[in-house]
């Protein structure tokens, strides 16, 4: 893991095309350096999809960090730091925040990581541009890429159900989700995931889930991020995953297609 923090702090201080010529080649003794380790997986899918539930869950069940770049972007900000500013004008406004900090950020957080030896990751939000996916190919091998997939009128409902306790950080979401596919197709229920009732008083509402600001997101989405599920299926690493409901329906058939069985052992995971 060390190696990969430490490329990509290197990526984020030399973004010139020359520069990723020579990241490509360091990825031979990157992968040299990942031959016995935890698994490195990604998920990819539009805001709202439950990239963050999911790849939480799968987390804990693997026994890998969950490392979410929207998490860490959202830190920053709370933090008022210097870049807190800057970043809150991009993030409420639904762009993309600049290659450059993201790297920081995440060499960052994988830093941390290895001095708590941590090894291995599911990343969350990352990559989320070709040229992302490229330095992250430069670095370290990724074993494989779940593509979650939801109709986009579900994504913005639940985008604007989405709710977080501001006290214990838990994440909710007050949308009850009934759709009707026709066609004889089966219909779609994601039942609501209300708060307990001490949360209920604190609940906040993320300042770039209002609608203009997911449709924003979701038209970046397919603008600069759905290129990213090209980028990894022609390298034979995505898989796709209809969402089929809520999550009761959903994990078990995750769990399925990831040929993972959910009992204590941590280490039941096929890469
Ligand atoms: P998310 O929680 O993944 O929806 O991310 C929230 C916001 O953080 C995004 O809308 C972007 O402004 C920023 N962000 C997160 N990850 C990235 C990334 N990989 N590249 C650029 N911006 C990002």
């Amino acid at each position: 893991m060390a190696i990969v923090h430490r490329l990509l702090r290197s990526a984020a201080a030399a973004f010139s095309p020359a520069a990723a010529a020579a990241r490509r080649g360091l990825s031979a003794l990157a992968a040299e350096q990942t031959l016995e380790r935890n698994v490195q997986w990604v998920f990819l899918g539009c805001p709202g999809v439950g990239k963050g539930t999911y790849a939480s869950r799968l987390s804990q069940l693997v026994g890998v960090p969950h490392i979410a770049t929207g998490d860490l972007v959202r830190e920053e900000l709370a933090s008022s730091g210097p870049l807190s500013q800057q970043l809150a004008e991009i993030v409420n406004q639904g762009k993309l925040v600049s290659d450059e900090i993201i790297m920081d950020l995440l060499s960052k957080r994988l830093e941390r990581g290895e001095t708590k030896g941590e090894s291995g990751f599911i990343l969350d939000g990352f990559p989320r541009t070709v040229g992302q996916a490229e330095i992250l190919e430069g670095v370290t091998e990724i074993d494989l890429v779940v593509n979650l997939k939801l109709r986009e009128d579900v994504l913005l409902e639940k985008c604007l159900g989405r709710r977080t306790c501001s006290q214990c950080g838990g994440n909710f979401n007050i949308a009850s989700i009934n759709v009707d596919e026709g066609n004889g197709k089966p219909g779609m229920y994601m039942p609501p995931l209300l708060p307990p009732a001490n949360c209920m008083s604190k609940l906040i509402i993320r300042a770039d889930d209002t609608e203009e600001v997911v449709k924003k997101r979701l038209d970046i989405y397919n603008e600069l991020s759905r290129p990213v599920e090209e980028f990894y299926r022609k390298r034979g690493k995505l898989l796709e995953f209809d969402l089929p409901g809520g999550i009761p329906e959903s994990w078990p058939k995750l769990l399925q297609a990831l040929n993972i069985e959910d009992h204590e052992d941590k280490q039941c995971a096929v890469a």
